[in-house]
């Protein structure tokens, strides 16, 4: 390059522009360029009818660069993109590209100039930007739990870092479970939710001990981790792997930040959503389902045995002479009292019983698939259970139930209603019994 303003120092002023310019004469294919260029397009990549370049775009985009590169050369036009260059190494670098061309004699390609520019710390902004909204909609939205969230935090982490695999793991000491998950191979990471022993000096390890981002390279593999952190307390860590040095960026651990906080609110979101739904459905002394939310099972259970043609049983049961208890030794052990019985009801109960409080010390055991005789005997275990141990402070205490099933009941209302007052009437006939409902016993009552 020569001439103009700069005269014949054209080529030294070339060289300092910090953007990349090459001409490219496209009938003998020599080609000059300034310093940026070669640094950006790799020493001789110009050479050769400057097209060698191409051979380093990304494999994704190649083909569409050729051929859009090729048209604009034979109609002297203008090619102007933004693209992905990959070095021999893997690393990845954007670059902005507009190639000017002119037609030579016989309409023949003529001339290419070019300036190229490395506009990659930009793009990675803008790609990181991209990704955590994406995660930031997710987490908005009501319907994901923690593990879909976990998961695409996951995924972003590993496309935007070109790494080969990325986890969050729950930390908990030495070990770690994955439990969310992305992987272009296999090979690299333990199963989600496999608990795995934590390497020492691996990234994670560093950064769960630390506190800080961290990256390690052990036998050809390079990680990044950085920690997540729960209420001031390291919960576990968002890290990468890949198995080539040069393919995770330089501050990969440090960019790992951004997807940590989000991690974290998440978290926070998910553990108040959960404490939300805990103080609007359970009782919060004894922890059993609430009034509430004992109508609600009572409505679904009704409708699901019906379908199913199979019965179901209701025991409601009230501590005998309970304010005795209060009376004689103060509400706080009363309440003990309470939170014992309730854990004795819990651990007869099956899996698929409901258990309630639904009074002061009235409880409610919901059983499906069960008809009164079976729930008399259920009734009659947890009675016992009641005099084998002696309550701390009180000592002995004993409980009235009432049994009822839907056989003859129409409805929650009327199954409930029979239940109270098979329980009215142990009540009556001297408490410390079980009492099913019966036609005799509701005329007896009058
Ligand atoms: P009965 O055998 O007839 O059931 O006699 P009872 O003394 O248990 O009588 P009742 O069911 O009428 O009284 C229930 C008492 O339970 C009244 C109230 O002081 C007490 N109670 C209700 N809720 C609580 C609570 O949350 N904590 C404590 N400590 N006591 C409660
Ligand atoms: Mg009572
Ligand atoms: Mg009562």
């Amino acid at each position: 390059m020569g001439g103009g303003v700069f005269g014949d120092d054209f080529g030294a002023v070339a060289d300092l522009w910090p953007v990349g310019l090459f001409r490219t004469d496209l009938t003998t294919g020599r080609t000059e360029t300034n310093r940026s260029a070669r640094i950006l397009l790799g020493g001789q990549a110009v050479d050769a009818g400057g097209a060698h370049w191409v051979e380093r775009v990304h494999a994704d985009e190649r083909t569409m660069v050729e051929g859009a590169l090729a048209r604009a050369m034979t109609t002297g036009t203008t090619f102007a993109r933004t693209l992905r260059l990959v070095e021999p190494d893997g690393a990845e670098t954007w670059v902005d590209v507009r190639i000017d061309h002119t037609l030579g004699e016989h309409g023949l390609p003529g001339h290419a100039f070019g300036t190229i520019v490395d506009v990659s710390a930009a793009k990675r902004r803008e790609l990181e930007t991209a990704a955590l909204r994406r995660i930031a909609t997710r987490v908005a939205s009501e319907r994901s739990g923690p593990r879909s969230i976990f998961g695409l935090v996951a995924e972003e982490v590993a496309l935007l870092l070109n790494a080969d695999a990325a986890a969050v793991a729950r930390v908990d000491g030495d070990s770690a479970r994955l439990i969310g998950h992305y992987t272009r191979s296999d090979a690299f990471l333990a199963p989600a939710d496999e608990t795995i022993s934590l390497s020492a000096g691996g990234a994670t390890e560093q950064a769960v001990r630390s506190g800080e981002p961290a990256r390690s390279q052990t036998d050809g593999r390079v990680s990044v981790a950085a920690p997540i952190r729960v209420q001031g307390e390291i919960w576990g860590a968002v890290g990468a792997v890949s198995l080539s040095d040069a393919a995770l960026p330089d501050d990969a651990h440090f960019r790992l930040g951004s997807f940590t906080e989000i991690v974290e609110t998440a978290i926070a979101a998910a553990d108040a959503r959960r404490e939300l739904t805990e103080r609007a459905e359970r009782d919060q002394l004894t922890r059993l389902a609430n009034h509430r939310s004992f109508h609600q099972r009572l409505h679904a259970e009704l409708e699901r045995c019906r379908t199913e043609r199979v019965p179901l049983a209701l025991v409601l049961l009230d501590l005998d002479h309970f304010k005795r208890v209060n009376d004689q030794h103060g509400h706080q052990v009363g309440d003990e009292v309470l939170r014992e019985a309730a854990a004795r009801l819990q651990s007869a109960a099956r899996a698929e019983d409901t258990v309630a409080r639904v009074g002061g010390e009235e409880m409610a055991w919901l059983m499906p698939d069960t008809d009164t005789s079976g729930a008399l005997a259920a009734a009659e275990r947890l009675r016992g259970l009641l005099h084998a141990t002696p309550f701390p402070t009180v000592g002995e205490l004993t409980a009235s139930f009432g049994v009822a099933d839907t056989d003859e009941a129409r409805d929650a209302d009327a199954l409930y209603e029979r239940a109270d007052t098979a329980l009215y009437y142990a009540k009556q006939s001297g408490r410390d019994r079980c009492v099913v409902y019966s036609f005799e016993v509701a005329e007896d009552l009058i």
